[in-house]
C-alpha cells in the first residue's frame, strides 16, 4: 500500500534512513539528565488533579485518553482510543492517528522537516511539546485540514509517573522480566520476556514490568482455559512493539514471551510509553 506521507518519485539517498541510536525525540533533548525535571508526588497529583478536572469539564466520553510527553511528562494530547492499538508507519514506526481522533491537544507549531524517502520525498510539519520536543507531524500544512497525524515513535506515554521513572538511571537498564540472547551470524536479538497475564479486566493494558510483565486482558476464561486470554495478550503486545505475528510467540513452558526482530531499547520504550 502506497504511504500517503511520501510525494514524488525520488531517488533515495543511501543511509539517509538509518537513524543514529536514540529516539528523535531523545537526540532533540540532547542529554536526558540535564534538562530532566525532577517530579516530585506533590507535582504529580497536582498534574494529574488539574488534568481530571479539565477532562470531566471537556468531554464526557469515556473513551478520552490523555497521553503525555516522553520527555518531559507534561500532558500533550488526548485521544479517542489507544495509540498502542493503531498501526504504525512501516518507514519510521510513526503511529497512524486518524485526525478526529485527536480530541485535544497542547502542541505547538514546529518546522517543516523535507526527508528523502525510498520513492520519494516527504515533508513533515511537526508538532511539539511545550518542553520543544517533536512529538508529531503531518503531512499538509498545519493550519490545513488532514486525515491523519502521525505520533513520532516512543514520543507520549499512558503514564507521566512511569516516564519519570524510566529517566532516572536505574530505570532505563533492562527490567529484571526481560532477557536478551545474541543470535549467532548476526541475526540481532531474541528477547525472552516472562509474563504474566491477567483475564477478564476491563481491557488490554500492561499493568506492570519489573520482575515480571503484568499483561491485562479482557478475555474470559471458561473452566480454566486461558487460551483465548493468552491469544489477546500476544496480539496485544505485538500491537506495542509494531512487530508482526511471526516476530511475537508464547512459551507455555517458560512462562515467556519470544520476540525478535525489535532491539532491547526500543522493545522497553515501547513498553513503558504503552504502560498505565
Ligand atoms: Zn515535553
Amino acid at each position: 500500500k502506497r504511504d500517503p506521507c511520501i510525494q514524488g518519485e525520488r531517488t533515495m539517498q543511501q543511509g539517509f534512513l538509518s537513524l543514529p541510536d536514540g529516539h528523535p525525540a531523545m537526540m532533540a533533548m540532547g542529554d536526558p539528565n540535564s534538562k530532566q525535571e525532577k517530579l516530585d508526588p506533590e507535582e504529580e497529583k497536582k498534574r494529574k488533579h488539574s488534568f481530571a478536572t479539565f477532562s470531566s469539564a471537556e468531554s464526557s466520553n469515556e473513551s478520552f485518553v490523555p497521553y503525555y510527553c516522553f520527555a518531559c511528562g507534561s500532558f500533550v494530547m488526548a485521544v479517542d482510543g489507544r495509540l498502542h492499538q493503531m498501526p504504525r508507519r512501516k518507514t519510521d514506526a510513526a503511529i497512524v492517528l486518524d485526525a478526529k481522533k485527536r480530541l485535544k491537544h497542547r502542541l505547538h507549531q514546529g518546522e517543516c522537516k523535507t526527508l528523502k524517502r525510498e520513492g520519494g520525498v516527504e515533508k513533515q510539519y511537526r508538532w511539539h511539546c511545550t518542553c520543544g520536543v517533536p512529538v508529531s507531524y503531518q503531512s499538509s500544512e498545519w493550519s490545513s485540514e488532514c486525515n491523519f497525524v502521525y505520533v513520532i515513535d516512543c514520543s507520549l506515554a499512558l503514564n507521566p509517573s512511569i516516564v519519570s521513572l524510566y529517566w532516572r538511571e536505574e530505570g532505563r537498564v533492562l527490567p529484571e522480566c526481560m532477557a536478551v540472547r545474541e543470535e549467532e551470524d548476526g541475526k540481532g536479538e531474541t528477547l525472552v520476556v516472562q509474563i504474566e497475564i491477567v483475564p477478564e479486566m476491563k481491557r488490554f493494558g500492561i499493568a506492570k514490568f519489573e520482575d515480571k510483565m503484568v499483561v491485562e486482558v479482557a478475555s474470559t476464561v471458561v473452566g480454566g482455559d486461558m487460551k483465548e486470554a493468552n491469544s489477546e495478550a500476544v496480539k496485544g503486545v505485538t500491537k506495542v512493539l509494531g512487530s508482526s505475528s511471526k516476530q511475537v510467540k508464547l512459551d507455555l513452558g517458560a512462562g515467556a514471551l519470544i520476540i525478535n526482530g525489535i532491539s532491547s531499547k526500543d522493545a522497553m520504550r515501547r513498553i513503558v510509553c504503552a504502560m498505565h
